[in-house]
């Protein structure tokens, strides 16, 4: 027997799935964005799928992974972008999406299972009275774990900032893969410390987070004649601390004809600001918008967009489903993620775009930044070819834009310092030493190879 086959007869009476071509479904992502990693990646699959209904099931699989030393990778709605659900050296694929409860809620902290669909915990969450802070554009089909596991930020995030800002997430409960494997409870920092890891430090069961309180959300897309007028208004948006906001984001004039929902109430070749924006603040967001030579050329409700079928909520247009509405039309594109600093930020953005007129079409997400405020930008970039494109990643860098590259498979090299972290290592150690779960996420673990 191969050893999947060994690990598959061990468990007793978890659910599995073999069909290969479900298999070969379940072991995908959105890698493909990147023509890099689609490279890299396209032959890469797992050799089941196990499909825990509990914690218990999860203690399970991982007792039998470390028996049979078969590598789990975890997936909650695979919408991940670096191929952080795809299993690189096969084994099983862990689909986390039965546990999707939300246990609790109360005083603006909610407990919940990690596997529970992103609109579901919202919808949960708005008959109490409450709504998630963050959400990834993917919400309707993203789950939490596999947020807090994988991404960073969102909807949400220019008030709240990111994932990683203390007191959004709380606490989190996840299977170890240690010696005896256990579930284990941690809190504030040492939560924190799992997040945006790829599930490569433990299986996570539940978690805890901030909620705010229901707001009726209203989509407001205003045009304007220029990005840089855009921008400008976008940013003083951001900052008004009297306006309630969920949402600030623009485009440039070259990506809303891509926008099948919107193009035809925006202008031609006009620049987009797209906000989520509390009823009490319409009014003056109309005001200010006006007084800046913007044109309200879009308005809908929020939930309503994102509960009829075949209606799009404006997010769906902002973070990385801008680039997704570019693929839709045309596969020759691809993007970047950039940090702007906070000072000069829209100088620098201007500086970026006059460098890379034909490579680049701009699109900003305003948040705050260690007390300013300032952006992320997720350029669609027209892809010509790798030199080019690391090229264009250079450049920002050299002109203090961070790049988290969406283009590399590993934790360490997507992020701002590129190389191994003792940290990282010692969690892995901990709580993985067998290197089981999603191998070939984790650059750290070199160290631990090295060290035996
Ligand atoms: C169109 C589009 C738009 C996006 N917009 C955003 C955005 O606004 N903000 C953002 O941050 N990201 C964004 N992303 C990336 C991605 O959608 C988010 O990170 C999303 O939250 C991932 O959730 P998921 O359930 O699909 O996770 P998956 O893709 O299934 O998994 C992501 C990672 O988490 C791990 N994982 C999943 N569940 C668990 C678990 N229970 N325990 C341990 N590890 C686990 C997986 O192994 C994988 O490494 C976007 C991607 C696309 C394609």
């Amino acid at each position: 027997m191969s050893s999947v086959e060994t690990f598959l007869s061990l468990l007793g009476d978890i659910p599995v799935q073999t069909v290969p071509a479900l298999v070969k479904r379940k072991s995908r992502d959105f890698y493909w964005y990147s023509p890099v990693l689609k490279r890299q990646l396209d032959s890469c699959f797992g050799d089941c799928i196990v499909m825990p209904r509990n914690e218990e099931d999860l203690l399970h699989i991982a007792r039998v992974a470390r028996e049979t030393k078969t590598p789990l990778t975890p997936r909650g709605g695979g919408t991940g972008n670096y191929g952080q659900a795809v299993p690189m050296e096969g084994g099983a694929v862990v689909e986390m999406t039965e546990l999707n409860k939300l246990l609790w809620v109360k005083d603006g902290v909610a407990r919940v299972q990690a596997g529970m669909n992103m609109l579901d915990l919202d919808r949960a969450l708005h008959e109490r009275g409450w709504e998630v802070r963050m959400y990834p554009s993917t919400k309707r089909t993203a789950t939490i774990g596999g947020f807090i596991a994988g991404g960073s930020g969102g909807i949400g995030s220019v008030r709240w900032g990111g994932l990683s800002s203390p007191g959004n997430i709380l606490g989190l409960r996840f299977v170890t893969l240690g010696e005896n494997p256990e579930a284990l409870e941690l809190r504030g920092s040492d939560a924190r410390g799992i997040l945006h890891t790829y599930g490569t430090t433990g299986l996570i069961t539940e978690l805890e987070i901030g909620v705010e309180p229901a707001v009726d959300w209203q989509d407001m897309a205003i045009s304007f004649g220029t990005f840089e007028e855009a921008a400008v208004f976008a940013r003083d948006i951001a900052l008004q601390a009297g306006i309630q906001k969920k949402l600030v984001s623009v485009v440039d004039g070259d990506l809303p004809p891509f926008f099948a929902s919107v193009r035809e109430h925006v202008p031609d070749g006009a620049s987009l600001v797209i906000l989520m924006i509390a009823p009490a603040g319409i009014e003056t967001v109309k005001a200010l918008a006006e007084a800046a030579n913007g044109h309200l050329c879009y308005e809908a409700n929020t939930r309503e967009a994102e509960d009829t079928s075949g209606a799009t909520p404006l997010y769906e247009l902002t973070w990385n489903h801008t680039t997704l509405q570019v693929l839709k039309k045309d596969r020759g594109y691809t993007y970047l993620q950039c940090g702007y600093p906070h000072v000069g930020t829209l100088e620098k953005v201007a500086e970026i775009r006059a460098l890379f007129p034909d490579d680049l079409m701009m699109h900003l997400e305003f948040f705050p930044m260690g007390g300013h405020v300032s952006c992320a930008a997720l350029p669609v970039i027209h892809f010509t070819d790798e030199e080019r494109l690391n090229y264009i990643i250079a450049e920002h860098e050299k002109r203090g834009v961070n790049i988290a590259n969406p283009h590399v498979v590993t934790i360490e090299e997507g992020g701002m310092h590129r190389v191994a972290s003792p940290a990282l290592a010692a969690i892995k150690k901990r709580y993985d030493p067998m290197l089981l779960l999603n191998p070939g996420k984790m650059l750290s673990v070199k160290t631990l190879k090295a060290e035996g």
